[in-house]
């Protein structure tokens, strides 16, 4: 499903829980989680500069969508609890800060929760089954308790792995230090962005800068140098790298 220009525009005035673990992306990878997002790449997003490349149409963006309502009812059968949906949420405090979860639990004991719903692959959920929770997703869960107030104090991430048709959910306790420092970052975050200042760029060696979508402009030809170390042909190399026009532009090409 395409990034809707509506989707877009409600993305730029915060930052959502799906966000936090680009922003926190040094303690996320220390807990020895996997970083996908990288800070630029959310201050490009957030003050509106253009990508070279658009919003990947991914089936695993479909399939999240398509299993969410799946998972939400697995974790309803599990549990027994009542879930609802719950619209996006802004702080009236801070209003940067947003969320949008997946489902509220309500009726039990001790207040309303939150339910993540994940549709994994199977790398990830054996990554799982090895380690545990991934950092990212309890970060998803605590922000979401700070944006909906301290009555919230727990919720349950919900996983699939639709493959090989195995589902299990974890507990997440509300942490105020955590939530405290979380909010703190993202309000440094919030701050780059209205000061137009951008943070700093990853080295060009990075894995995530090779499917970024702002890597033509932001990398350039040391990312083309990056992906063409073993390589001899610029065939060779545009398959790796996925080059755009601008940057072969660029080459003269
Ligand atoms: S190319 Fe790399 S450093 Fe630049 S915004 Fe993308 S991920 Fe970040």
């Amino acid at each position: 499903m395409a990034l809707t220009k509506e989707h877009a525009a409600a993305r730029m005035k915060g930052i959502g829980g799906s966000e936090l673990a680009t922003i926190l992306h040094k303690e996320v990878a220390a807990s020895g989680d996997t970083v996908y997002g990288c800070p630029l790449a959310l201050y490009f997003e957030k003050t509106g500069i253009e990508a070279d490349y658009p919003f990947p149409e991914t089936g695993i963006i479909q399939r999240g969508i398509v299993l969410e309502p799946v998972i939400a009812d697995l974790y309803k059968e599990e549990k027994g609890h009542t879930i609802r949906t719950l619209p996006h949420k802004v702080s009236k405090v801070n209003p940067w800060e947003m969320v949008s979860i997946d489902r509220q639990i309500v009726g039990v004991e001790p207040g309303p929760g939150i339910l993540e719903c994940k549709s994994v692959g199977q790398q990830v959920w054996y990554q799982i089954k090895a380690k545990g929770m991934p950092l990212r997703f309890v970060l998803q869960v605590l922000w979401g308790m700070h944006i909906l107030g301290i009555q919230y104090t727990w919720g349950s991430v919900a996983f699939l792995w639709a493959d090989g048709w195995e589902y299990h959910s974890f507990l997440v306790e509300r942490d105020q230090t955590l939530i405290d420092m979380m909010a703190k970052k993202v309000a440094a975050f919030w701050h780059l962005v209205q000061a137009k200042t951008p943070p700093k760029k990853l080295k060009y060696k990075d894995p995530r800068c090779q499917t970024c979508r702002w890597r033509s402009s932001c990398q350039g030809d040391d990312l083309i140098q990056a992906a063409g170390q073993d390589l001899e042909t610029f065939e060779e190399i545009e398959t790796a790298v996925d080059l755009g026009p601008k940057v072969l532009q660029r080459m003269g090409i």
